[in-house]
């Protein structure tokens, strides 16, 4: 494997400026490793030939002195951003056929700043899931997974939604990834792969030209394999955009001039309701573990209490399939991609969403239309959303107590596909963590942290005050080489 796949973004835009090598060379050594890492589907569609001339426009502005901050670097982009020219597919075979016309806001900024579109990676079904096995384009088998690529003794789950993204990156493939995430889906799976995922404040980062799946929770964000890669990535993601109604009109601050190294004063609070039962004694001993790393560069350790945690996985899957369940609304076989002519303009509605969506997604669509109704709208849906705002409130009071917040991703190593498949519950477990602050907007990273016994990654979460990334990325900074986590997943060791 070469060995410009192995640069951090830094040393990379380095290397290009000192012309060790071009974006040319850069972009195909990425491209190589694509291909020798196809076992691992995290990629629906490989755009090499979009990739080369965007690498050779690089080369061009380089030699000119009109570099963009991001200038060369190889992107997978999740399959969920529209992309001008490329299909893209949202992983559900309803979208069979379309092509956007346009680029969303995050990729267009990407492009702006000088990006290399690799392709598109693979995802959970309208990126919903923890494990990337809902999938019309089938399951992206992790990184991490033992035995030869192909020929794996056991095939482990990336996480989801943004699985694909997270094995493109942790496989080399990709410098960088762009994620989604709703309720963990930037998080989980970079906590499965061992490498950093931030989601942003809510609003941070446009949602146009995003496929819509919870539009109260999607947010943007980078997977990258290293949290200085995370705060350059963000700083080309990021930024007002008067076509997201909810994108807020803030100045993108330089996220990497804000890693300081220096955590002193800072206050973490530990929040005693994340002691959830049943909670692995290796994850709580990485948490205690976390918590010592801080304190011994001078952060400050307090206890803070969020008590609606309890209630946050419960909200979370009442407020995301109603939304949910009106956003695919449009999906009708008349607009967009799939078609399934029927005798009847009902027919044909009801054949193409039938052969359209997969289980996952006709599940989170019943769900969703039931939490709705006019029967059963008070009992649920007005009562999650009434939950939901106790839920930031503990956050808002928390954060006059600490600055950021640190707890577990996830409450366990990746599993294997086939694993926690006939239990919805089971699977909606692996957001404990992670959709408390997405329900409150609020940024919040994985970083990895350390290895559980059976020698697959674990991440430390921190969460942070609203567009308080810069703090989030400083702590995460800190806790990262605290950790100094080297380890290679077993394909590029
Ligand atoms: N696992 C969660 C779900 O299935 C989160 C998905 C996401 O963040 N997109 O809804």
């Amino acid at each position: 494997m070469s060995e410009l796949t192995r640069l951090g973004i830094a040393e990379a835009l380095a290397g290009l400026a000192r012309k060790d090598f071009s974006a040319i060379e850069l972009t195909s050594a990425h491209l190589d490793a694509m291909a020798a890492a196809r076992p691992l589907n995290a990629f629906i569609t490989e755009t090499p030939e979009r990739a080369l001339e965007m690498a050779r426009a690089s080369d061009v502005r380089r030699a000119q002195g009109e570099s963009g901050p991001l200038d060369g670097v190889p992107i997978a982009i999740k399959d969920l951003f529209c992309t001008t020219g490329v299909q893209t597919t949202a992983g559900s075979r309803i979208l069979d056929g379309f092509t956007p016309p346009y680029d969303s806001t995050v990729t267009a900024n990407l492009w702006r700043a000088g990006g290399v579109m690799l392709g598109k990676a693979n995802l959970d079904e309208f990126a919903m899931g923890s494990s990337n096995i809902t999938s019309a384009y089938g399951p992206v088998v992790s990184p991490w997974s033992p035995g030869e690529p192909g020929a794996w003794t056991r095939r482990l789950v990336p996480g989801g939604s943004s699985g694909g993204s997270a094995a493109a990156v942790a496989a080399r493939c990709a410098m960088a990834a762009t994620g989604t995430d709703t309720g963990g889906s930037i998080r989980q799976p970079a906590s499965f792969c061992g490498i950093v995922g931030l989601k942003p404040t809510y609003g941070r980062c446009s949602r146009w030209g995003i496929v819509a799946f919870a539009s109260s929770l999607d947010q943007a964000g980078p997977m990258t394999r290293s949290v200085e890669d995370a705060a350059l990535m963000l700083g080309g993601m990021a930024g007002y955009d008067p076509k997201d109604s909810t994108s807020v009109d803030r100045p993108v601050p330089d996220y990497r001039a804000g890693l300081t190294g220096d955590v002193r004063g800072l206050r973490i609070g530990i929040p005693k309701e994340y002691r959830v039962d049943g909670m692995p004694a290796e994850i709580e001993a990485l948490w205690h573990q976390g918590i010592a790393w801080l304190k011994a560069v001078g952060a400050e350790p307090v206890e803070v209490s969020l008590p609606h945690t309890r209630h946050a996985l419960a909200t979370y899957y009442i407020v995301a399939p109603a939304e949910a369940s009106s956003n695919l609304a449009r999906y009708d076989g008349v607009r967009f991609g799939l078609r399934r002519a029927g005798g009847s303009l009902k027919d044909l509605y009801e054949e193409t969403r039938g052969a359209g969506f997969g289980t996952e997604v006709r599940r989170r669509i019943l769900i969703g239309t039931y939490v709705l109704s006019a029967g059963y709208y008070d009992a649920y849906y007005l009562q999650a959303q009434k939950v939901r705002t106790r839920i930031s409130w503990d956050f808002r009071d928390a954060f006059q107590r600490c600055d950021a917040i640190l707890t577990p991703t996830a409450p366990s190593t990746a599993f294997a596909i086939g694993e926690k498949m006939d239990d919805p519950i089971q699977m909606y477990l692996n957001d404990v963590f992670t959709v408390p602050a997405s329900l409150a907007g609020l940024p919040a990273i994985s970083v990895p942290a350390g290895l559980g016994a059976d020698g697959l990654p674990l991440g430390l979460q921190l969460i942070g005050r609203p567009f308080d990334e810069e703090t989030v990325l400083r702590v995460a900074q800190v806790l990262e080489q605290a950790a100094a986590f080297r380890e290679l997943p077993p394909c590029v060791r």
